[in-house]
């Protein structure tokens, strides 16, 4: 089978991710889209056996071994910590698998992350979003951002203090400059300082409280100005991006998503995950489970795939995907793999790329911190 030209110019292959979704939150966020809900906490237990039937059935067809397993949602830190660790348990891991559980940072509770770090994981996620009350309020979010140095303590001393990230949110309607800087001076300052960020710029998504309120949506150049000053933030104190939205210290990158972006093969439980695998022929096959915790549940109560629909992905698209996926990382992509290089010039004069040699043979085209912000227009113009 041979891999994409993305993949091949890899020196290894980026392993195999496993995806583990919790539809369930406290309270739902104004601007949240995903598969997630408030009001179903009743259908915890009936979730988790389901999700472990679905991965026992996954693990009976030969699964690979995992070396990374994201627990995501929803809020994955809601659930009770027997059952989070009863459906790691049921994951065949690798040696070194990175274990990653999105946190809220109020249940950060020692005993909590005690029984995960016993369990294996390896890496928290922490929600902070913003250290601003009003920010978070017009978030539609309710942590105290004190919540926020307790958990970032509590996971120092549960020996998650190396590891752990922080994912903020920035360019919400109300939130000054001065705001901005205060959340990222603050989340640098945590003792111990997280080992990654992610920061995304707010979206307007449809069908959200959010999206259907105009006055509220994201101003473009407040979220460009915000962007460069938390790369430059982030930059200064010794974290280097390695994706659009993801910074890290040294050897603290998600390896799981960097298995996203280098297109590699996994495979998620639960209702909404979505799983992928290598056919041949250089293509695919995309496919994604059913989209509520009820009807996920009983489909597979009765022993039937809960798989709701699917896309076969030929080598063309795939190299369409290779290119958008690999321009937002650090390590760009090949110019060889470019269809329409002739583009590379302008691109270059006005200083949105830059061309290197990366590890191999083969120059490399990679956004300059001026093409990070226009990422989707550069990656229209080489595709052609
Ligand atoms: S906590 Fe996260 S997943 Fe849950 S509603 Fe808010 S943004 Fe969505």
């Amino acid at each position: 089978m041979a891999a994409p030209p993305f993949l091949a110019s890899r020196p290894e292959g980026p392993g195999f991710g496993v995806y583990v979704h919790v539809p369930f939150c406290a309270r739902r966020c104004d601007y949240c889209a995903f598969a997630t809900w408030d009001d179903r906490l009743q259908l915890v237990p009936d979730y988790c056996a389901a999700v472990r039937a679905e991965i026992a059935r996954a693990v009976g067809e030969e699964m690979p071994l995992a070396t990374s397993v994201f627990f995501g949602g929803g809020t994955p830190s809601l659930l009770p910590p027997d059952q989070l660790v009863a459906i790691l348990d049921a994951i065949p891991r690798g040696e070194g698998s990175e274990v990653t559980v999105e946190c809220n940072p109020e249940h950060a509770e020692p005993s909590r992350l005690g029984a995960w770090r016993r369990a294996g994981v390896t890496r928290v996620s922490l929600g902070v979003q913003s250290l601003s009350t009003s920010v978070l309020d017009s978030l539609g979010r309710r942590h105290d951002p004190g919540s926020v140095r307790w958990a970032a303590r509590a996971l120092g001393d549960a020996g998650l203090g190396g590891s752990y990230s922080v994912d903020l949110i920035f360019g919400a309607v109300g939130e000054r400059p001065a705001d901005w800087q205060a959340t990222v001076a603050g989340v640098l300052a945590l003792d111990p300082p997280p080992a990654h960020v992610s920061a995304y710029g707010l979206i307007a998504e449809p069908g959200t409280p959010l999206g259907s309120d105009p006055a509220r949506h994201p101003d473009a150049d407040d979220q460009a100005d915000k962007y460069l000053a938390v790369d430059a933030a982030l930059a200064s104190a010794g974290y280097s991006w390695y994706e659009i939205s993801n910074w890290s210290r040294p050897g603290a990158t998600c390896r799981h998503n960097q298995l996203y972006w280098a297109q590699g093969e996994y495979r998620g439980f639960g209702c909404a995950a979505h799983s992928h695998r290598l056919a041949g022929g250089g293509g695919a096959r995309r496919w994604w489970n059913v989209r509520t915790p009820e009807r996920y549940i009983r489909l597979v109560g009765r022993g039937d795939d809960p798989a709701g629909g699917e896309e076969l992905l030929g080598p063309d698209v795939r190299a369409v995907e290779a290119l958008e996926l690999g321009l937002r990382t650090s390590e760009g992509v090949a110019v060889a793999e470019v269809p329409s290089a002739g583009q590379l010039g302008l691109l270059l004069d006005l200083g949105l790329v830059s061309l290197s040699r990366g590890e191999g043979a083969g120059e490399r085209v990679r956004l300059t911190l001026r093409g990070r912000l226009l990422a989707t227009e550069v990656t229209l113009r080489l595709l052609g």
